[in-house]
């Protein structure tokens, strides 16, 4: 493994294992994009014109960092038992925010002793609150990366699932592309054989749709986060769709 890639990947596993949160994660899954992959055009094309490019976040990039931080198994199972969102999914998406922004931070000001640029965006909140549109995807970013692949509920599917969140930062070093699989790991787009998603969603603001076809009512999620979940538990977040056959491992066997 490149020298600087298992730095990067090294320093991420350990802040997360030591990272004092009273939530549990499995090993975070790391990755790397070359800037120039014709992906982040496409991305453009497919998800949203207006998202970034690399080099929209740090003129000189060469590489970008992709990571998943996956939460333990008790997360996920308390969420998919509970009547509505667990409040420790909640406690999660908070705690995993803060120790994203408190990751690429890090890196930024570590790297940056070494002469290596680089440049990053929230872990969320990065998003238009009248469009709801991201310029910066996370989960985008992580696909490129060769860390997953997206099923039915938009989420990206990992090797260690879907339950879980993602960061990114841009750094204007080479580091060699992570090799991508292309296994599918949503079960609905394997052979059609699930819509737990789907069917789990308190709002509806999902259907079942061919792969590429926009099928999340976004307003619909997003007022049930502000408006439901928030109040309640501090957290605009739910989960209820992450928490199925794809939330710890790919779906298909
Ligand atoms: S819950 Fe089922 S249908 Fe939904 S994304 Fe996961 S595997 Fe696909
Ligand atoms: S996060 Fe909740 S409200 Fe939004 S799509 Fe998933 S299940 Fe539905």
């Amino acid at each position: 493994m490149d020298m600087l890639a298992r730095e990067i990947e090294d320093f991420i596993v350990q802040t997360v294992t030591t990272a004092g949160t009273r939530t549990k994660y499995r090993r975070p899954l790391v990755g790397f994009a070359s800037a120039d992959d014709p992906r982040w055009q496409e991305l453009r094309r497919i998800a949203e014109p207006s998202h970034f490019l690399p080099q929209d976040l740090l003129p000189e990039a060469r590489t970008v960092v992709a990571f998943f931080l996956p939460f333990a198994e008790e997360i996920v199972r308390a969420n998919r038992e509970a009547d509505g969102t667990a409040p420790a999914w909640a406690t999660a998406y908070l705690e995993t925010n803060a120790l994203i922004n408190q990751i690429v931070q890090e890196l930024i000001a570590r790297l940056g002793k070494r002469g290596i640029r680089a440049a990053g965006q929230p872990a969320t909140y990065n998003w238009d609150p009248v469009t709801l549109i991201s310029r910066w995807s996370h989960k985008s970013a992580a696909a490129v990366a060769g860390l997953g692949t997206f099923g039915l509920h938009r989420m990206l599917i990992t090797d260690a699932g879907c339950a879980g969140r993602c960061g990114s930062l841009v750094i204007d070093a080479e580091v060699p592309p992570t090799s991508r699989s292309h296994v599918e790991r949503c079960l609905y787009f394997y052979d059609g054989s699930c819509t737990y998603c789907v069917d789990a969603c308190p709002v509806q603001a999902l259907r079942p749709a061919p792969f590429g076809q926009m099928n999340l009512d976004k307003w619909a999620c997003h007022a049930h986060l502000r408006d439901v979940v928030k109040p309640q538990l501090g957290a605009d977040c739910c989960g209820k769709c992450a928490v199925g056959p794809c939330a710890l491992a790919s779906a298909v066997k």
